[in-house]
């Protein structure tokens, strides 16, 4: 098994492409610890994966991932239950399709403090959490759209620039303390989100794929195994597309 006895944090993970990483990672040795939005969905999830395999070793928290004191207090309290912290995975994340001249400022604010500021304030306390432990594993998640842009809706690929930039840049700044850093960048997948985007948008960009479909959440999650198991030991500051080869 690829990741036996790490212990692994995974934001956003009560569904979708979020709930397939727990899932991978608990089926690979991992210890998970889920962070949702809401004590329901954490509970809903943490029954379903129980349910498929008692044995797991899975827990939920709900900080609001927006608040940097609450995130620092759910990193800290999951280093004290399981002793470490090897694995990060920054999954959670919002979007949006609003056209440009209907954007608001609140609307624009929300997309940047979920899928940009949350991450920093979750690797902060990880990251010193993993340097004191010798080292560790932070995997972001960005998009395809942070390559190509998209046809409206501009806060969502701009958030997803600039986790590129968060992603390059703390590989740099950390892999002194041996902690990799990596994003994996998805297309067009079927989740929720999906579901919620124009219909219209999602049928243009699906018929732009070279593969012929959407992905599904276990291709993404395959990604984010592979980049958190020693596989990928030499591999930091690389944003690994999952999108079967859909870039515009
Ligand atoms: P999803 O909507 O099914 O899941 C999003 C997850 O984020 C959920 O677990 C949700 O609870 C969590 N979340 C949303 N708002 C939150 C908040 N305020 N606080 C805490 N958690 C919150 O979407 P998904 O497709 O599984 O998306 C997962 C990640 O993949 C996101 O970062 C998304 O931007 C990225 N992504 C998805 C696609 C796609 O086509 N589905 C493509 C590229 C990138």
């Amino acid at each position: 098994m690829l990741l036996e006895g790490k212990v692994a944090i995974v934001t956003g993970g009560t569904r979708g492409i979020g709930f397939e990483i727990v899932r991978k990672y608990l089926a690979n040795g991992a210890k998970v610890v889920l962070f949702g939005s809401r004590k329901e969905t954490v509970d809903k999830a943490l029954a379903k994966l129980k349910e498929e395999n008692a044995d797991w070793e899975v827990d939920g928290m709900f900080p609001k991932l927006t608040d940097a004191a609450e995130v620092e207090k759910a990193v800290l309290d999951v280093k004290e239950k399981f002793g470490k912290v090897d694995i990060l995975v920054n999954n959670a994340g919002i979007s949006q399709s609003t056209p440009l001249y209907d954007y608001t400022p609140e609307e624009f604010d929300k997309v940047i403090d979920l899928n940009v500021k949350a991450l920093f304030y979750a690797i902060l306390p990880a990251a010193k959490v993993m340097k004191e432990q010798g080292g560790g594993c932070i995997i972001n998640t960005s998009s395809m759209v942070s390559i190509s842009g998209q046809p409206s809706g501009v806060g969502y690929p701009t958030s997803k620039s600039a986790v590129n930039g968060m992603t390059f840049s703390l590989a740099r700044e950390l892999g002194k303390d041996n902690i990799r850093v990596n994003a994996v960048a998805p297309g067009v997948t079927k989740t929720d989100m999906v579901a919620a985007l124009p219909q219209a948008m999602v049928d243009a960009i699906s018929a732009k794929i070279p593969l012929g479909r959407p992905g599904e959440p276990e291709d993404v999650a395959n990604a984010f195994l592979y980049l958190a198991s020693d596989l990928a030991s030499y591999v930091t500051g690389e944003i690994l597309s999952v999108d079967g080869a859909c870039r515009s």
